[in-house]
């Protein structure tokens, strides 16, 4: 595997532990039928509890069951599991940084220990609805919303409860989410919405059992990428929760924004497994495929092409380490963030493609990885974050002037 320049070599026995058992896991569970899945459209959900069972979901986080390894380590699993597919990635991604983080650092109590050991585990699936319909690149716009529900109640569980017949102390959401990773799937969602009766509406992190009434999550069935995961919509039609469902500890786009920085620091690195599976695959191409007799890989055109996916893939991973390293100490910020997502999707979906072009006829095929990985970099590329939105955040980094509200 390509490691240039031996970054293996400073890895803690922990962190080895972690890659390898994420490597195998990869090469025995997913790589034999992602490309079907892709074809199919479908996620493999039945790793969902195994790769909880292998401690894949938040094993950053502290306490809960989980175990706090270190961020490389943390890092290196999400390589591992983009080197497989970055529907896979996506999935421990919403799951641990986009639902279990703030769980973590801003739930309740009660929140903690009723959703972090059964979502650790893959018994509980949750999902992240932020972007809405009309509101991507700048989701402080959103409309969805909640307002405080004035009804008496009656019902001593408020899930039972009707409009006519609700507890009291709760909030009534109305609104819609799109392209969300893992609704159809999942038994939460933490809804991201404008609380209307509060100063000033700030938003505010609600979790929603998905199984509550009002509440629906269709599948989005018509992506040409990322295709082996599962997307869809959040339609919330005056679905009552009660104030128990609300994170207590943050209020105002800080929330999402923080859970954000997580997962896109999971996608940094993730991406670099993605680009490097790509390499390992043209790599290994050149070698075995014969044209004028003897192999593609003695000729300079195409050693040319090896070089630089080495070369770019090498930088991409040298930023992911540094970026571990920053958030290690407690020094890593958002910008930093920026950059490295920045600049590693886009390595990983340039690189992609010179794999693919490398395979010939046989690289736009299901059989080799390359095309599956591009076609999926359009995704990592445009969601959490585009690539436009992080230019304009390091454009303002350099400048101190903000080109973007
Ligand atoms: P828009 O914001 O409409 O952008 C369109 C284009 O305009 C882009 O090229 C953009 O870069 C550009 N643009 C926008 N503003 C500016 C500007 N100021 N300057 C220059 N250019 C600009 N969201 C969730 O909340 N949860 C999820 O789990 C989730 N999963 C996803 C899974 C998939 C498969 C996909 C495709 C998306 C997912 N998303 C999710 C949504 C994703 O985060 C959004 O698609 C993304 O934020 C972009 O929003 P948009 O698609 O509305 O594009």
């Amino acid at each position: 595997m390509l490691d240039f320049v031996n970054l293996e070599a400073d890895l803690g026995q922990e962190e080895r532990m972690i890659r390898d058992t994420a490597r195998e896991f990869v090469t025995e569970h997913v790589k034999p039928d992602i490309g079907e899945h892709f074809e199919n459209g479908t996620f493999p959900k039945e790793l969902i509890p195994k790769m909880g069972e292998l401690g894949f979901y938040a094993p950053n986080l502290e306490g809960y069951g989980s175990p706090n390894v270190s961020e490389t380590a943390y890092g290196l699993l999400m390589q591992e599991l983009e080197a497989g597919d970055s529907g896979l990635r996506s999935m421990a991604s919403v799951q641990g940084a986009l639902v279990m983080y703030p769980i973590h650092a801003y739930g309740s109590e009660e929140q903690k220990e009723e959703w972090l050991p059964a979502m650790g585990q893959g018994d509980a699936i949750g999902c992240f609805g932020l972007t809405e319909p009309e509101h991507g690149s700048n989701p402080s716009a959103m409309e969805t919303h909640a307002e405080r529900d004035s009804a008496e109640g009656t019902s001593a569980d408020p899930r039972e409860a009707t409009s006519a017949s609700r507890d009291g102390d709760g909030y009534v959401l109305n609104g819609s989410k799109t392209w969300i990773t893992n609704a159809p799937i999942a038994d939460v969602a933490i809804v991201w919405a404008r609380d209307r009766s509060a100063e000033d509406d700030p938003v505010r992190g609600f979790l929603v059992e998905t199984d509550r009434d009002g509440v629906s999550t269709n599948k989005i069935d018509e992506k040409l990428s990322l295709r082996a995961s599962i997307t869809g919509e959040i339609g919330l039609n005056n679905v009552h929760v009660p104030e128990e469902n609300v994170l207590p500890g943050v209020s105002g786009m800080k929330g999402p924004l923080s859970c954000l920085t997580q997962a896109r620091y999971g996608i940094a690195w993730g991406a670099v497994g993605a680009a490097r599976d790509c390499f390992e695959e043209a790599r290994q191409y050149a070698k075995d495929r014969d044209q004028f007799g003897g192999p593609i890989g003695r000729f300079q055109l195409q050693q040319r092409k090896l070089a630089e996916m080495g070369t770019q893939i090498t930088l991409a991973q040298l930023l992911a380490y540094r970026l571990a390293e920053l958030k290690e100490r407690g020094e890593m910020r958002p910008q930093h963030v920026s950059m490295s997502k920045r600049n590693n999707v886009r390595t990983a979906r340039d690189q992609a493609r010179i794999a693919r072009e490398m395979l010939g006829g046989n690289g736009i095929t299901t059989d080799y990885s390359p095309m599956r990985h591009m076609a999926n970099m359009e995704t990592v590329y445009t969601y959490e974050g585009t690539h436009d939105i992080h230019t304009l955040v390091l454009g303002e980094e350099f400048t101190g002037i903000a080109a973007y509200q």
